[in-house]
Order: C-alpha cells, then structure tokens, then sequence
C-alpha cells in the first residue's frame, strides 16, 4: 500500500486508494527547475502578450485525426494504449494505470461537476469531468487509484484527465451532464451541447 486517502463528499462518501506495487520515482518531478527559471515580471505586461510558444506544427488536439488515438504523452509513463473495446488511464507519475471500456455497458455515464467537494478533490475551480465505469469492467494494468461513492454504488469513477487518448474525450468520453451548476464560478460558462443541471443529477442515494 503505497498510500490511502479518505475524502468525505456531503453527497456520498468518497474513497481516493492509491496501491501501487512499486515506489514511483518522483526524482524528476522534484528536478523541474521551474521556480528559479520563472521570470513573471517580463512575462506578465500587456506590451509584449502574445502566444509565445504557439507551434502551428506541433501536435494538437484541436487538429488531431479523429481517425486514430491521439496521444500527447503527457507524465512519465509512455506505454497508454486505445483500441475498439478499451483505452488506458494512466497517472502523472506512471505508478497506477487502469484500462476502461469505451462502449457497452460498461461505460456508464460521463458528467462535469462543480459541487465544493470537487473543487477540493481536484484542487481546482474548473470543474470534474468523469466518467463513470461499471465495477465489473474496470480493469487495472498495474496500482489502483479510483473514486468510488455511494451515489454510484458498484461502479468507479475515472477522471477524464488521467485518460491517455485524448481524442476519446471528444468521443465517448465527452461530458453527457454538466450538474452543481448553482456553484459554478461565475466566469465559466456550460460546456457547449452537455446537458445542463443546477444540482446533484442522479437522483436519490442508495
Ligand atoms: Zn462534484
């Protein structure tokens, strides 16, 4: 057990497991020397804003070939996979890795949330986008880390973030609901064709 994080969500208690069978090597997250190459001063004027670092040849999701996956490769690991039946979802770091179908049955629903226990489970104010896996067809390739709740009772929830292929989250993974809309940040608008709800959308609690 690498670590084990309890998170209680007012709607349903949440358990947030990480158990990876080896140490993650976090030396080279540590190794960013970011801090000391940040110049925010010459950065941050209105006189010199522009898209620096804009590539129109580099890979983008806005231009990917839906065709096939399209993998940014992102974090450490590079061994994300995506076919007909399932696609992988791995973490920053490597450690864990599941594999979730991306049709059938299995493939419950994909929603983006705004309640307060997302903004802290995420650390963030942008909003969840999920998806959620029936138990029985969440595979997992190495470690565990999954959310799981009593609003979803035997299945898992999977953040859309974690998923290697990002042209699935313009496909089946894209957001079905946007819910908790009443506490969304005022400078953020409802995802374009997302079905819209002011509260908690899945009905009562089992
Ligand atoms: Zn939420």
């Amino acid at each position: 057990m690498l670590r084990l994080s309890v998170e209680t969500l007012s709607a349903s208690e949440v358990h947030e497991q990480r158990d990876a069978p080896d140490e993650p090597q976090l030396s080279s997250l540590h190794a960013t020397p970011f801090a000391s190459d940040h110049q925010p001063a010459a950065i941050m004027t209105t006189d010199n804003a522009q898209d620096k670092t804009y590539d129109a040849n580099a890979p983008a999701l806005s231009r990917a070939d839906r065709s096939k996956p399209f993998f940014p490769l992102s974090g450490l690991a590079k061994d994300g996979f995506s076919n007909e039946d399932e696609a992988s979802a791995t973490c920053f770091c490597g450690a864990v890795q599941l594999a979730f179908p991306v049709k059938g049955e299995g493939l419950v629903d994909t929603f983006i949330c705004h309640c307060y226990d997302c903004y802290k489970l995420t650390a963030s104010v942008m909003g969840t986008a999920a998806f959620v896996v029936k138990g029985t067809h969440l595979r997992h390739v190495r470690g565990e880390v999954y959310r799981v709740g009593t609003g979803f009772p035997g299945n898992f929830i999977v953040r859309i973030g974690t998923v290697d292929d990002l042209n699935l989250i313009e496909g089946p993974l894209k957001p079905r609901i946007e819910m908790f809309n009443k506490d969304r940040a005022s400078y953020l608008k409802g995802a374009e064709g997302v079905e819209q709800y002011q509260g908690w959308y899945y009905g009562a609690y089992s």
